[in-house]
């Protein structure tokens, strides 16, 4: 059967599902959540080769980001599921008594999940745990860059879960774009800003309420902290949310580092040395670097570093090995702000630092940029966190700590401006994936005689 043919065969399979009204039942959501987590438990060492050969990711970071995440994720969406469901009483005007109103969330239907390739379990299962909870029929499509992790996805899904309200559709962005042709009632999209404005040209044309996560350059503003064993932790982070975080290729990963210039030959030496304990002497012989995802990906990074300015302000690294995709951790000092690696996202582990005469000036560098996804300020200096809580902007902010807010339930993530729109985890992907029916009931014990035509200045009056 073609291919589009065989997509609308699916969908209208899963519109039946939907509509027989079994997805909006506690029983189900629960039995479906549970079917995930058995799925995590039973397929971890598949889900661990597949991010092995996909991305050389090791095991330990990988069950931190993407299994531990998701059973994590799972068993909170257990825990508030009944809560979640039950709504909420609202109060009317006086006027209105006597009245009682409700919000009631109920599914919005067919959804379509889109991923990207970095996180390829987390990024695709943590909106399908929240279309589920919430009571949708699914479609996910993972990115076909992750082909090994992809293909687990597609072949144990099946087997754990409602094969009749979740389905897996594989494919590049040819299968994107015929499945952005067909009516959803939401689209769930992770991935480029490139790609988040095509599927919000498709969506408009069915009025589809889109949830954007896109990506970015995410800064890291550096203060010279004082106390030594607040420098090494400050350190310890850094390096772990840029290099040993899928090699940097993370929406949140750092980006660049903005840092006074007295304190930058301090701040690398402390770099390099922390690197040298995370990853040895020779990090290519280390197995707790990732890989880079593809050849193109990784000769769109060394091109980075070609360009001869760029080149000329590596201060760390900068080796490559093309057979086995992998770049040396590298750092570099005031590369020029108008080369690519300070104009595009870098997604890789390349970690320029931009020097400022004073840290407070980084305010002005952020306001002068795209809203990024996350901020990041090591900083103890209560006067500089107060002026980037009230005067940047950025889908979240983190004080001396990163990657910690993608894990907390309790925090929305999302991003503002380029980086997207839309937010979820937690409650918030129960809430995205919802409808929040405004309900009101009346009775008919009073009635007012002056609300009703015909209009006399008298009713005005009263
Ligand atoms: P991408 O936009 O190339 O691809 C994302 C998904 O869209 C993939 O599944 C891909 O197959 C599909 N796709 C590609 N072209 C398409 C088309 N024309 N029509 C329909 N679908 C299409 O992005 P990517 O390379 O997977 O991811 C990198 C970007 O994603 C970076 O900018 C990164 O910051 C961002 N990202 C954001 C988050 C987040 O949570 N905010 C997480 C990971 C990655």
């Amino acid at each position: 059967m073609e291919a589009m043919k065989r997509f609308e065969v699916e969908v209208s399979e899963l519109r039946e599902t939907f509509n027989s009204g079994k997805t909006r039942e506690e029983s189900w959501r629960r039995s479906q959540l549970k079917g995930i987590l058995n799925l995590l438990k039973e397929k971890e060492d598949d889900i661990f080769m597949a991010l092995k050969q996909d991305l050389g990711k090791h095991h330990t970071e990988a069950y931190r980001d993407e299994v531990g995440t998701l059973v994590k994720t799972v068993n909170y969406a257990l825990g508030g599921l009944k809560q979640w469901m039950s709504g909420e009483k609202v109060k009317l005007p006086i006027a209105a008594f006597p009245t009682s109103a409700e919000l009631v969330p109920e599914p919005l239907g067919l959804v379509l999940v889109i991923s990207s390739w970095n996180f390829p379990f987390g990024l695709s299962l943590e909106p399908v745990i929240g279309a589920i909870a919430a009571g949708n029929v699914v479609v996910l499509k993972p990115s076909e860059l992750a082909p090994a992790s992809s293909s687990v996805l597609a072949n144990t899904i099946h087997n754990y879960l409602d094969n009749k309200a979740i389905k897996v559709i594989q494919g590049g962005a040819s299968v994107g774009q015929q499945l952005l042709h067909l009516k959803w009632d939401k689209i769930f999209f992770t991935g480029s800003a490139k790609v988040g404005r095509m599927v919000l040209n498709a969506a408009a044309k069915h009025l589809t309420p889109v949830t954007l996560e896109l990506g970015g350059k995410c800064p890291a503003i550096v203060d010279s902290l004082t106390a030594s064993r607040d420098k090494e932790i400050a350190i310890k982070r850094i390096l772990s949310a840029k290099f040993g975080t899928c090699a940097g290729q993370a929406c949140i990963g750092i980006d660049y580092i903005l840092a006074e210039k007295k304190y930058s030959s301090t701040l690398v030496q402390l770099l390099k040395e922390q690197s040298q304990k995370m990853f040895g002497e020779n990090p290519k012989e280390s197995n707790s670097i990732s890989r880079i995802v593809n050849k193109t990906h990784f000769s769109r990074l060394k091109a980075l570093l070609d360009e001869p300015s760029v080149k000329a302000s590596i201060v760390f690294g900068g080796s490559f090995d093309e057979q086995n995709l992998f770049i040396e951790p590298t750092i570099l000092v005031d590369p020029p702000l108008k080369s690519t690696i300070m104009t595009e996202e870098i997604f890789g582990p390349l970690l320029p630092i931009i020097t400022l005469e004073k840290i407070e000036e980084s305010i002005e560098f952020l306001k002068s940029r795209p809203k990024p996804l996350t901020i990041y300020a090591f900083t103890n200096n209560e006067k500089l966190k107060k002026k980037l809580s009230s005067e940047t902007s950025s889908g979240s902010l983190v004080f001396n700590d990163a990657i910690i807010q993608y894990a907390a339930d309790t925090l929305p993530f999302g991003g503002v401006g380029e980086s997207g729109f839309g937010r979820y985890h937690g409650k918030f992907s129960f809430e995205e994936f919802s409808h929040q029916k405004a309900i009101a009931r009346r009775s008919f014990l009073t009635d007012f005689w002056f609300r009703y035509p015909p209009w006399t200045e008298q009713k005005l009056q009263l």
